[in-house]
């Protein structure tokens, strides 16, 4: 009997896609001393690849209808290793030391998969996920209105990068939105982290990004400064006082966190 997807699991699989699949190793590089971890191996169509190259292939899976099929395909495989849970409460510290993720993720948790990743960037170099095509969009734009709180909250951590577009009709079953290849890779110098703490990046990108029809003066009066002071602060900067948080580089908003700073201290 074949096997019922479950919407609410975000089940869209890629049975059968060669291509897809050859694509996803050609470009993630696998090498036979690392340590794969994916999400969601489905009915492990990935899966069987990324056996084909890795040392070891940590599966993350919650729907228990698909443990049977996986084991039944994989378990004679020394590398496989199946875990059986929400990847959300995944301890990653006690499955691996070092290693990257390469999957095809239930889209349903994208934010909170990407946001459990980087929490563990000190053990996960990089990662290679598909998602749906309109977030890759807005994780990898690097300039305009696609840009938003989750574009910057991956650029402090990491360079991402959209690498190719998989149409919806390539999974089973065919799902409502087309779907994209993308790459994060964490700075392994920490570049941003070093120079600007987290807290206070995220509460200025934050505010910035708070209504995005105000600019970026408007949106910023609400963290307690007068609007004068901040057109002042910006034309410091040579950042334009009518521009929205969309045309704000990284190393702008960071400029705009350090000023914000003294003026609290001063
Ligand atoms: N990788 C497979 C493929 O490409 O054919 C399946 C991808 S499908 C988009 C997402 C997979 O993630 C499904 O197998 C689903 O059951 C699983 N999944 C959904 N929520 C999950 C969660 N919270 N933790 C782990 N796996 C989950």
């Amino acid at each position: 009997m074949s096997f019922k997807h479950k919407k609410r699991f975000g089940q869209n699989f890629l049975t059968n896609q060669d291509e897809i699949l050859s694509k996803i190793m050609e470009l993630s590089q696998v090498e036979d001393d690392e340590h794969i971890i994916e999400i969601g191996p489905g009915e492990g169509a990935l899966t069987e690849r990324l056996l084909e190259k890795a040392k070891k292939v940590t599966c993350i899976e919650i729907d228990r209808d698909l443990e049977r099929i996986l084991r039944k395909k994989f378990e004679k495989n020394q590398k496989f290793q199946l875990i059986i849970e929400d990847v959300l409460k995944v301890d990653f510290n006690l499955i691996l030391s070092q290693g990257r993720v390469v999957a095809n993720i239930p889209y349903y948790i994208t934010s909170p998969i990407i946001n459990k990743i980087i929490e563990n960037r000190d053990i996960i170099s990089e990662m290679f996920i598909m998602v749906q095509k309109e977030v890759a969009e807005r994780i990898c734009s690097t300039f305009g209105k696609e840009r938003s709180v989750l574009t910057l909250a991956v650029e402090y951590y990491g360079k991402a990068e959209y690498l190719f577009t998989i149409p919806k009709e390539f999974f089973t079953p065919v799902p409502k939105v087309d779907s994209a290849f993308i790459k994060i890779d964490f700075y392994e110098d920490r570049r941003f982290e070093k120079i600007i703490p987290e807290e206070l990046f995220f509460k200025v990108v934050k505010a910035g990004f708070a209504n995005k029809r105000k600019n970026i003066v408007n949106n910023l009066s609400s963290l307690g400064l007068s609007k004068e002071r901040i057109k002042e602060m910006l034309n410091t900067l040579n950042i334009a006082e009518n521009e929205r948080a969309e045309n704000i580089s990284i190393e702008e908003f960071i400029k705009i966190a350090k000023a914000l700073k003294v003026e609290e201290q001063s």
